[in-house]
């Protein structure tokens, strides 16, 4: 538990703990292995009212802030056992939040609420092909013609872009660097929008990860979110708490790595003892688990300062990312040695958790970009 919690926290641990039980962990395997959960997830998470968590009341969400999101997604690792799930599911936790914050009343119902009511997807596109971690080079072109923008370029890497009906998206309409980027939702459907590819990755595998393509794509002007040429810091500010929501799925990934590991320690035999009666098998379990405590401290610490509105919040979502990452890693490299052989089998839960953790270094910007935000604010250079 984190240390913010109080009793709404519970309440929506447990709420989100049958949602997951119930609908997804029967067929968290099943799913992985297909790379794929079926749509009509989205409509009964929204009915049992976990899509809605953090969201406003206006557009059909059950309120509540980033703590109350933190447990939200911590309890749907937990009890789901399918972390591609969680993040498919939640792919509109990045991509609806710029939408809720910059648009207009209009654009909120129209794209927010549809998907917070589980009807549509939703999805983030900002990676190229050409690059992800220079955000401010991107390329994508969107030229203004009368009411439309005329899209061309690429996107690459995008979580539930094969399925999504509405995508927020970040193109240059101006000139080079920061200034020149634009937020647009370019909706399925859209002639000159298609899904060029389905990903195949290491871990995730029930989410599904995109490459999309835009040739000739006409979007409409009333699709802009915020100003034109001003999405820039609104990309910056959506990192915040989608660092944070990362940082949490790592310090889930790693207790649910945790406790499969007690619990194989406890159970499976060797020299006439369980694996638990090893000092060093013991001494494993106790360094994860004391990782993890301090992965979680962080990451609850950063919440509430980031709710508090510090200054400071983007940095330190930074730090929390990292750490928490690193723990993860760590834990679920511990897992399957503790695992031994079955750590490797494809049917024993580390084993995916151990490829599900290599993503965190990477996605959301890498260690070495969260490293540079460290850098930048506490002034070394
Ligand atoms: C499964 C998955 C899901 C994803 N989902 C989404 C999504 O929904 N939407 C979306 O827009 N993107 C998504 N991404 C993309 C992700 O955010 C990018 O992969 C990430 O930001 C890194 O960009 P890149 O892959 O282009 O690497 P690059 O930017 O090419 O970096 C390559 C390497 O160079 C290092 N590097 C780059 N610049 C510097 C520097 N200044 N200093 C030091 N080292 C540097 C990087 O740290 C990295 O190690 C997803 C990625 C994955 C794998």
């Amino acid at each position: 538990m984190y240390l913010f919690e109080g009793e709404e926290h519970a309440a929506l641990r447990s709420q989100v703990r049958r949602f997951a039980r119930e609908h997804i962990a029967p067929h968290a395997a099943e799913w992985e292995e297909n790379e794929e959960f079926p749509v009509e997830l989205y409509r009964a998470a929204a009915e049992a009212g976990v899509i809605g968590i953090g969201y406003p009341t206006e557009v059909g969400g059950g309120g509540g802030d980033v703590t109350h999101v933190l447990v939200a997604s911590e309890e749907m690792v937990l009890a789901g056992r399918s972390v591609g799930t969680a993040v498919g599911l939640g792919s509109h936790g990045i991509a609806i939040p710029p939408i809720l914050r910059f648009g207009t009343d209009e654009q909120k119902k129209r794209f927010a609420a549809p998907v917070v009511e589980g009807k549509k997807i939703a999805a983030l596109a900002i990676t190229e092909p050409g690059g992800g971690s220079d955000v401010a080079s991107l390329a994508t072109r969107a030229e203004r013609k009368g009411d439309h923008y005329v899209v061309n370029g690429a996107k690459t890497f995008i979580t539930s872009g094969c399925r999504a009906d509405i995508v927020t998206t970040a193109v240059r309409t101006g000139g080079e660097g920061h200034a020149g980027v634009s937020i647009i939702v370019v909706e399925r459907g859209t002639p000159g929008f298609e899904v060029s590819r389905k990903l195949k990755k290491t871990g995730w595998w029930a989410s599904d990860t995109a490459e999309l393509a835009f040739q000739d794509c006409r979007v409409p002007v009333a699709n802009l979110i915020g100003a034109e040429n001003a999405g820039f810091p609104i990309l910056m500010a959506n990192f915040v708490p989608e660092r944070l929501m990362l940082a949490g799925q790592c310090v889930a990934i790693a207790e649910l790595a945790y406790r499969e590991s007690v619990s194989y320690a406890r159970e499976r035999r060797a020299f006439g003892r369980t694996l638990g009666g090893f000092q060093v098998i013991r001494h494993k379990l106790a360094d994860m688990a004391t990782r993890i405590a301090a992965a979680r401290a962080l990451t609850g610490e950063v919440a509430v300062r980031a709710q508090r509105g510090e200054l400071t919040a983007a940095s330190l979502a930074a730090m929390a990312k990292n750490a928490a990452s690193d723990a993860c890693s760590w834990v679920v490299d511990q897992a399957v040695q503790i695992h031994g052989g079955y750590g490797y089998m494809r049917e024993v839960l580390v084993e995916r958790l151990f490829r599900d953790a290599r993503l965190y270094p990477i996605g959301g910007g890498t260690r070495e970009i969260m490293n540079e935000i460290i850098a930048k604010t506490e002034g070394y250079a």
